[in-house]
């Protein structure tokens, strides 16, 4: 008899009120929940904590935010670069490792994949619209659960798999984007202007899957969005039946 996976989704740091909150947007707990999962919120932490997090969860959530910080992959910053927290990418570069060594299942979204792919030893764009000829609109402005642009899906890929489809439309709220990609990671989801959009791990003993765009906004209303989550999810409940 199987128990409910647990999945941890790295939360970040917010004032309120004059206040540091730890906190994570409702839409990815939520997310989990309807996927059958028991969703956990990982504060900012340090290494011990992220080795002690890794034996408790059974998947790991790299949830949306800031910007990753140009420091943590040996850049420098880009005038276009937006609210950064260091501490945020140095606990979720420590969690990647531990769950890395867990081959415990990992989904990645928007500032996630940014951060699984510094993670790996990637680096990033720090801003699309500097850097990019001719690129779209990707900081949408219609409501967050509705698509703004295509995905082109890579024939054959795990998300071709789950989607069933090689032309999908995604929302899109992120300036930055993929640059050199990791060792370890393959990109099969791209726009239409080529900026990255999905990439997949290359381990076969490790299931890895990142987007750039919030399948937990657009999941409300799309259930090929909701599927992401209930194959994540399915996943981890596999990874916590057959332990490491
Ligand atoms: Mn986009």
């Amino acid at each position: 008899m199987s128990k409910k996976p647990i999945i941890g989704i790295t939360g970040s740091a917010k004032e309120v009120h004059g206040i540091d909150h730890s906190f994570v947007h409702s839409k990815y707990p939520e997310a989990v929940l309807r996927a059958g999962g028991v969703p956990v919120i990982l504060p900012l932490g340090n290494e011990e904590a992220a080795k002690a997090w890794a034996e408790v969860i059974d998947g790991l959530l790299l949830s949306g935010g800031e910007d990753v910080d140009p420091q943590s992959y040996g850049g420098n910053p880009d005038p276009e670069l937006g609210k950064v927290v260091l501490e945020r990418d140095e606990t979720e570069i420590a969690l990647v490792a531990e769950v890395k060594n867990r081959k415990l299942p990992v989904f990645a979204i928007c500032r996630g994949i940014a951060s699984l792919n510094v993670a790996l030893g990637g680096d990033l764009i720090q801003d699309i619209e500097r850097e990019f000829e001719d690129p779209l609109k990707h900081h949408q402005e219609g409501p967050r659960t509705n698509a703004s642009h295509d995905l082109h899906v890579e024939e054959g890929s795990r998300l071709h798999e789950i989607f069933g489809e090689t032309l999908v439309p995604i929302n899109s709220m992120h300036h930055q984007v993929l640059g050199k990609v990791a060792e370890g990671l393959k990109v099969t989801g791209k726009a239409p202007d080529g900026v990255i959009e999905a990439v997949e791990g290359t381990d076969p003993d490790w299931s890895v899957l990142g987007v750039q765009w919030h399948p937990e906004e657009m999941a409300v209303k799309y259930d090929n969005m909701q599927k992401l989550f209930d194959v994540f999810v399915e996943e981890c409940e596999k990874a916590a039946s057959e332990p490491v």
